[in-house]
């Protein structure tokens, strides 16, 4: 099984690698935003607690985050493998996803951080904006918010995965097939 968490800063690509990756190795992609977005827009009980954080630009309470995940990886027991997009955001996070994964002898495989720079990322998020219909990516106090709460809580669940000799990094900036390239080249040696 190949499973993967993809890290790195809101607007590094993520969401669009997932989708290269999802392609060419069949594996599951779980999007915590994703997710948690679509309980937003079904009203559901989660949905309506989770949205006074994302509309701060803060990080959903880690518990929620943790029963969205767990539920999501039972739902889909015969899969090749997962990629996690946006989770763990956090160190508790993190230990939770291991936790779970040992109690259903799943390991994860490696963590690839997409390197941005934080301007760059800031310009991004607000482009994807125009279109995307997001209203967090299109306030840039928001923003900012957003990519302070990374460098805070989350950046350091990398070393989290260093500590385990699971971490890699690869820029995030240049032609979008040059870096499903170089996540390619990684992945491959885990299949
Ligand atoms: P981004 O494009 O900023 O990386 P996502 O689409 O992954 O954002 O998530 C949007 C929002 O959902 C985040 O700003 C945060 O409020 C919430 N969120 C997503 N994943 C997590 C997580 N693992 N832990 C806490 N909050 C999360």
């Amino acid at each position: 099984m190949l499973n993967l968490v993809l890290f790195g800063p809101p607007g590094a690509g993520k969401g669009t690698q997932s989708q290269f990756i999802v392609e060419k190795y069949g594996i599951l992609q779980i999007s915590t935003g994703d997710l948690l977005r679509a309980e937003v827009a079904q009203q559901t009980k989660l949905g309506l607690e989770a949205k006074v954080f994302m509309n701060a630009g803060n990080l959903v309470p880690d518990e929620v985050l943790i029963g969205m995940v767990a539920n999501k990886i039972d739902a889909h027991k015969d899969s090749k493998g997962f990629i996690f997009d946006g989770f763990p955001r956090t160190e508790v996070q993190a230990k939770a996803l291991d936790e779970m994964f040992k109690e259903r002898n799943l390991q994860i495989s490696v963590m690839i951080a997409l390197e941005v720079d934080n301007e760059e990322l800031t310009k991004r998020i607000l482009e994807r904006g125009k279109v995307s219909g997001r209203a967090d990516d299109q306030n840039e106090d928001l923003v900012r918010q957003r990519v302070q709460e990374y460098e805070t809580k989350t950046r350091p669940v990398a070393n989290y995965y260093q500590a385990q000799n699971k971490f890699q990094s690869i820029s995030g900036i240049g032609e979008m097939q040059e870096i499903f390239a170089n996540i390619c080249s990684i992945l491959d040696k885990y299949i």
